[in-house]
C-alpha cells in the first residue's frame, strides 16, 4: 500500500533526503502521532529520524514496494535545502 487507509500518501523513501521533513503517524511507541522530524543520515548509512530509543531508520518502515515508508508523511511545505 503507497497511502494510508484514507488514502493519503505514505513519503518514499527514494524521493526523501537528508534535511527533508517527514510526520509520523500514530501507533509507533517511540514517536508521538503527528511530530515533525527531520530526516537524517545519508546514502551509506541510510535514512534515519531520531524517536525516544534514538535512531528510528526508515529503512524498517519499508513497504513490500521498497519504496512506501509506512507511518510516516511528507511534511506539507517541507522546507527543501
Ligand atoms: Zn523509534
Amino acid at each position: 500500500m503507497d497511502t494510508d487507509k484514507n488514502g493519503k500518501p505514505w513519503a518514499k523513501y527514494g524521493a526523501l533526503r537528508p534535511g527533508d521533513h517527514v510526520i509520523v503517524a500514530d501507533g509507533f511507541d517511540c514517536m508521538p502521532a503527528g511530530a515533525m522530524l527531520e530526516v537524517q543520515g545519508n546514502s551509506h548509512e541510510g535514512l534515519w529520524i531520531s524517536c525516544s530509543h534514538g535512531r528510528h531508520s526508515l529503512l524498517g518502515q519499508l513497504d513490500d514496494d521498497d519504496n512506501s515508508l509506512l507511518g510516516i508523511y511528507v511534511a506539507e511545505g517541507s522546507p527543501q535545502e
